[in-house]
């Protein structure tokens, strides 16, 4: 059986007291149990150290940035727990663009609502759109002349300028809506 891979962050996770000392003791840990995570662990032996920071991270589809708490770095990975490898390019675009519009505990949920897919430009788009909402008498309409000289650019410009948010991807865009 074939499964999604799943969207895997982790961090690594070090000590601010031997930080401050000029020692980096720390090591990566799966980001979605780095709050469990103990100075003991981190030391490898019992310590009076006791605050734990992230100091590095990877794979969290641009959904942190910069440094954070242990227990901040787990919130954000159980939030992207259930993406998968496939949504990961397409979720950190719309991070990027809508995250600081919700809660990033709904944040999949949200992208998951205004993903409308990957096209080659807005045209494409625009075109299946119109076939996707269209009777079978209207796609039949479609094939005829002038139906099958709708300028799909300039049906394309409408249709972006009424909600819809083109982002850049390898190839071709992702579609979003964005209300
Ligand atoms: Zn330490």
């Amino acid at each position: 059986m074939i499964t999604a891979r799943k969207v895997d962050p982790r961090v690594w996770i070090g000590c601010l007291a031997c930080y401050n000392a000029g020692r980096l003791v720390g090591d990566w840990y799966s980001a979605d149990t780095a709050d469990l995570v103990t100075p003991a662990d981190l030391h490898k032996r019992e310590t009076s150290h006791e605050e734990l920071w992230v100091m590095d991270h990877e794979g969290f589809c641009g959904a942190l940035d910069g440094e954070c708490s242990p227990s901040e770095a787990a919130e954000i990975a159980e939030a992207l727990s259930s993406l998968t490898e496939d949504e990961a390019a397409p979720f950190a675009a719309w991070v990027e663009v809508f995250g600081e519009q919700s809660d990033r505990a709904h944040w999949v949920d949200q992208f998951r609502d205004a993903y409308r897919g990957f096209y080659s430009d807005e045209a494409a788009y625009a075109q299946e759109w119109a076939e996707m909402t269209s009777s079978e008498e209207d796609k039949e309409r479609m094939t005829r002349w002038p139906f099958n000289e709708i300028d799909w650019s300039r049906a394309a410009d409408e249709l972006f300028s009424g909600g819809l948010h083109a982002e850049d991807a390898p190839g071709g865009i992702w579609v979003f809506w964005s209300h």
